[in-house]
């Protein structure tokens, strides 16, 4: 959890040269760090740097982090870089794929503080919004681009993870509301969100127009049969990763996001934009990886020389820096191939597109992990220290190999758009395999 002051720009900072179109976009993002990130950080060392004072008391993100990254996403809001990636129309920055992996790398280069906050995540303005309609703006749109407003995305439940169709949530009509019951399982943000955006299943056993997304006011919706579950303790101590549950809670028609049987179609839009998210984030993160563990191995002394005269250290160093090198253009040749068409969020599917999306998460997900275990190797025992920025960012790049469809589900989408999908309703037991399979 340490916080970092740290100006990314170090030995690597040519090999990230930025095309010039962006570079006042990039000096904002610095602006923001110095301005609004560096001496939140600073003012909050104390818990960013110690894992104990991390979380409150029931061990929650503690709510003066929870505070400080609201101000941030505000401040990036209001500077037009909270919510770059969405189109103008939704009052987003409009910047292309390939355009926000610059940002966001620069964004992460930071290290693992409180700069994330700058950039909207799983918690903020998600394209998701593409779908809100007019009625939605004023409540939802509009302050969850400006970062004023958190959200939460509910589609995963403790029996349904790689496979939507397993999904026991439903939402039935009853006059003209909706009514939901079941839960959902590992929510980013579960209890501080203002809004959920949840994918429940409304049409069972109708393909991919069996689901619907809602969209609702958390807080309101608690006295009619919204409930928060317990907390998990996630292996990055994040403190704010849990359960949600709806015991029958009543919605209107106007809850709904996008149309009764979209959810499908918008679950796979907002899967996409998850996976292509990793570029930047895995790219930013491996550079400041690779930047401490340079000098790390410069500084420590060994036997009267330094670590990093040890070719097996060197190798180390060089192996990094080879996934970071390979995976970070692959990014930029698969987003320049996505943005050429038009707006990423347009592809059709199935397309080749979205084998390429696959693979970038892949990619991006597993050299970031080899980077981070890495850099921690080469730490030797203060590597393993929690209270570290590279131990933190092991345990992340971990993690990221199963959120957003898990790396195997990604090989197994590559595999069947390379003509490797067989009908197997024959072979296996059971319901037999849905008719069109996609995963979370
Ligand atoms: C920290 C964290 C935050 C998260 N945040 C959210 C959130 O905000 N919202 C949300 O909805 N969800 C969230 N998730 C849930 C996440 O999307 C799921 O954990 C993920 O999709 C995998 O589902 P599962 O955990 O049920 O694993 P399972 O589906 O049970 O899979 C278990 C293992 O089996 C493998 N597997 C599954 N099917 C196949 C197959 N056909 N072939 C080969 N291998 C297979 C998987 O790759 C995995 O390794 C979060 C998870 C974590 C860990």
């Amino acid at each position: 959890m340490t916080a970092t002051s740290v100006d990314p720009g170090g030995v690597l900072a040519q090999d990230t040269a930025a095309p010039e179109r962006l570079a006042p976009v990039l000096d904002q993002v610095r602006s923001l760090y110095a301005d609004e990130v560096a001496p939140r950080e600073q003012a909050l060392a104390h818990r960013l740097n110690d894992e104990r004072e991390y979380l409150d008391t029931d061990g929650r993100l503690h709510p003066e982090i929870i505070a400080a990254r609201r101000e941030i996403m505000r401040a990036a809001g209001a500077a037009g870089i909270y919510s770059a990636h969405l189109p103008e129309h939704l009052g987003g920055g409009g910047l292309g794929r390939e355009d926000m992996i610059y940002v966001e790398e620069l964004v992460y280069g930071y290290g693992v503080g409180l700069n994330p906050a700058l950039l909207s995540w799983s918690e903020g303005a998600t394209p998701r919004l593409l779908y809100a309609h007019d009625h939605q703006r004023d409540e939802f749109t509009d302050p969850l681009v400006r970062g004023e407003k958190t959200s939460l995305h509910g589609v995963t439940e403790s029996t349904a993870g790689s496979n939507l169709f397993d999904m026991k949530t439903r939402a039935v009509k009853r006059g003209s509301d909706w009514v939901l019951s079941g839960s959902k399982a590992y929510i980013t943000n579960y209890f501080d969100a203002d809004v959920a955006q949840v994918l429940t299943m409304t049409d069972p056993g109708g393909g991919r127009k069996a689901f619907t997304y809602f969209m609702f006011d958390t807080r309101e919706a608690m006295s009619r049969g919204y409930r928060l579950g317990r907390l998990y303790q996630t292996m990055f101590g994040d403190g704010y990763t849990g359960e949600i549950f709806f015991d029958d809670l009543v919605l209107p028609e106007s809850a709904i996001l996008g149309e009764v049987g979209q959810g499908f179609d918008i679950a796979v839009m907002s899967f996409n934009y998850t996976r292509m998210r990793r570029a930047g984030m895995c790219s930013g993160w491996s550079r400041y990886l690779i930047e401490r563990s340079l000098e790390r191995v410069k500084d420590r002394e060994i036997g009267g020389r330094p670590l990093g005269a040890n070719q097996g250290i060197q190798w180390m160093i060089a192996d990094m820096y080879v996934d970071w090198l390979a995976t970070r253009s692959l990014s930029l040749e698969v987003a320049r191939a996505i943005d050429t068409p038009g707006p990423w969020y347009r592809i059709p599917r199935p397309s080749d597109e979205i084998r390429r999306i696959c693979a970038l998460k892949v990619s991006n997900d597993e050299s970031f992990y080899r980077v981070a275990d890495r850099a921690l190797q080469v730490h030797g025992g203060a590597g393993v220290m929690r209270d570290t920025s590279i131990n933190k960012l092991f345990q992340i790049a971990r993690n990221l190999r199963i959120p957003g469809g898990t790396d195997e589900v990604q090989r197994t989408t590559i595999a069947e758009s390379l003509g490797l999908r067989f009908d197997t309703s024959k072979t296996t037991s059971a319901a037999s395999t849905p008719a069109v399979k996609e995963s979370n």
